[in-house]
């Protein structure tokens, strides 16, 4: 439980988003995506996170490199979101912020835009 890199975290935040309290969304303009933007609760401590956004331009998709080819409707993007609450946790490593799991989320052009 306490392992801030366990696979636990990634579940437990597709719960999250399926409860609606975690919100994922791709920024996505003139056909090709810019970027993941994560917010909501961490589904570890329930804080607000810091909205978190990730430029997504020559990041490697299972669709290949982007950045210059039109984004492909289906194509998904897996990116790593740190809980970067405000609230000081004694048990996380000193220097994060927020609690300090990590979590992977899962974002796909079509459905997330
Ligand atoms: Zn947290
Ligand atoms: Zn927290």
């Amino acid at each position: 439980m306490d392992d801030p890199f366990n696979h636990e975290w990634t579940e437990k935040a597709l719960d999250a988003i399926k409860a609606g309290t975690l919100h994922r969304r791709l920024i996505v303009h003139g056909g090709k995506v810019l970027a993941a933007r994560v917010d909501g609760d961490c589904p570890r401590c329930e804080h607000p996170l810091r909205p978190f956004s990730l430029p997504l331009i020559g990041v490697l998709s299972e669709g290949g490199v982007l950045g210059r080819k039109a984004s492909l409707a289906g194509s998904t993007y897996r990116i790593d979101v740190q809980c970067g609450c405000k609230h000081t946790h004694p048990r996380a490593p000193r220097d994060v912020t927020g609690c300090g799991i990590w979590f992977q989320v899962e974002l796909k052009v079509g459905r997330d835009d």
